[in-house]
């Protein structure tokens, strides 16, 4: 096996984090015919750590083009939970920073416009960047300029000749997804107003260790962020952070604030308390990240016996939520369509599909309810709670609920 090297500062990597074996990727659904043809391959899922910079990253780089020429879309307007959350946004940033008619606001993947969208409502010029075209096209209908292009240091340069600078600046949940982090940071010291900001939102690091949220882990998910790392490529790029918000979405994000180096912001108080909370966890150390593997081992070993009891007492098990930290999870535990009879989720694009690698069957929720399993477990721990109250009637009917992860339990 060839040596492989730090995405960001090109050590080798030699500490494993996570090593989840060789699975397909987790957005791939399957068709019945794909399936029977035996079309689905495989790519090894290990994420390391970098004993220099500390980076936890995948070491198999797919090709950018194998994830996202699939047929999946996503518009994130879909959700409401997320756009709801995309208003607060909008609203405390034109509060802080005074943002008004004569400011421009632009978002990094800015997919259909479900955040620039509350700052146009608002007066505020806005300006997209988008690589996917269809997406991007949804965005440019509702009235938002957007610029179908990757969002990289050549084409920040591009868009500041065209349009002027920007006064803030979003990117949300797509730090991680991006191959080349030092190249597509330095993109917006190129973009910033003087005094502008730039906000990131990323899962959090802290809390995927704390609570093993190990099936986040997946391949289009290149890196798994610490505010130490981010500060650290922040850094590189002439940036500074100033501030920094927990939020409660993915499990546990974080919202980065940053400028320019130079630049006049004030440090907040919560930028040191975070970067204490990370040091007493010892994520500036590299042994710390050897706790993971053994945590996660016990978590599939656990689900694994649990199936087979199932499985030997003539209890009928099925699964909710086709989501992709589903398919890392059932793809750990080798779980397949032979110790679980299905599994219901909400998307119609994804019923009727199989899951990759488990080929287990997406059906609707009332196929679930019609089948009426002994046991279901809820693969997005994130959103159990409601994905609970949905299943009421099953529940009501004998049926029990789990989840699996950071620990079996039943709700
Ligand atoms: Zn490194």
């Amino acid at each position: 096996m060839h040596t492989k090297h730090c995405r960001l500062c090109g050590a080798e990597l030699t500490r494993s984090f996570v090593d989840l074996g060789s699975t397909p990727l987790a957005n791939s659904y399957l068709t019945a015919e794909q399936v029977a043809r035996g079309e689905e391959s495989s790519y090894r899922l290990h994420a390391r750590v970098c004993d220099a910079c500390l980076l936890v990253q995948v070491d198999e780089a797919i090709p950018a083009d194998a994830i996202f020429s699939s047929d999946y879309a996503y518009f994130s307007s879909i959700s409401s939970t997320w756009v709801a959350h995309a208003r607060r946004y909008a609203e405390a940033m034109i509060a802080r920073f005074g943002l008004g008619p004569q400011s421009l606001v632009m978002e990094a993947a800015s997919n259909d416009g479900y955040l620039l969208q509350h700052f146009l409502a608002r007066g505020v010029q806005v300006l997209g960047i988008e690589p996917a075209a269809n997406v991007a096209a949804a965005a440019i209908r509702i009235g938002i300029p957007t610029e179908v292009t990757f969002f990289n240091t050549d084409s920040a340069r591009t868009i500041a000749a065209r349009h002027g600078r920007a006064d803030l600046i979003a990117a949300n949940n797509v730090l991680a997804h991006v191959p080349d982090l030092p190249g597509f940071v330095a993109g917006f010291a190129a973009i910033l107003e003087p005094e502008g900001v730039a906000t990131f939102e990323f899962p959090h690091l802290l809390n995927l260790i704390r609570q093993v949220q190990f099936d986040t882990i997946y391949h289009e998910h290149y890196s798994y962020l610490s505010l130490l790392v981010v500060e650290r490529v922040l850094a590189g790029a002439g940036l500074r952070a100033f501030d920094v918000e927990p939020l409660p979405t993915h499990g546990g994000s974080l919202r980065v604030f940053c400028c320019r180096a130079d630049a006049a912001h004030p440090t907040e108080p919560r930028l040191p308390q975070m970067r204490a909370l990370e040091t007493e966890a010892g994520l500036d150390l590299p042994e710390t990240y050897d706790s993971m593997a053994p945590k996660v081992a016990a978590i599939v070993g656990v689900f694994r016996d649990f199936v087979a009891a199932r499985k030997s007492s003539g209890r009928r098990l099925a699964a909710y939520g086709a989501a992709a930290k589903g398919n890392t999870f059932l793809n750990a535990c080798g779980v397949t369509a032979s110790d679980l009879l299905c599994v219901a989720d909400r998307s119609p694009a994804k019923q009727g599909r199989m899951l990759p690698g488990s080929h287990l069957p997406v059906v609707a929720p009332d196929v679930l309810t019609a089948i009426r399993p002994d046991d279901v477990v809820i693969l997005p721990w994130n959103i159990a709670d409601e994905i609970a109250e949905e299943l009421r009637p099953l529940r009501a009917a004998g049926c029990r609920l789990w989840v699996a992860v950071p620990e079996l339990r039943q709700l």
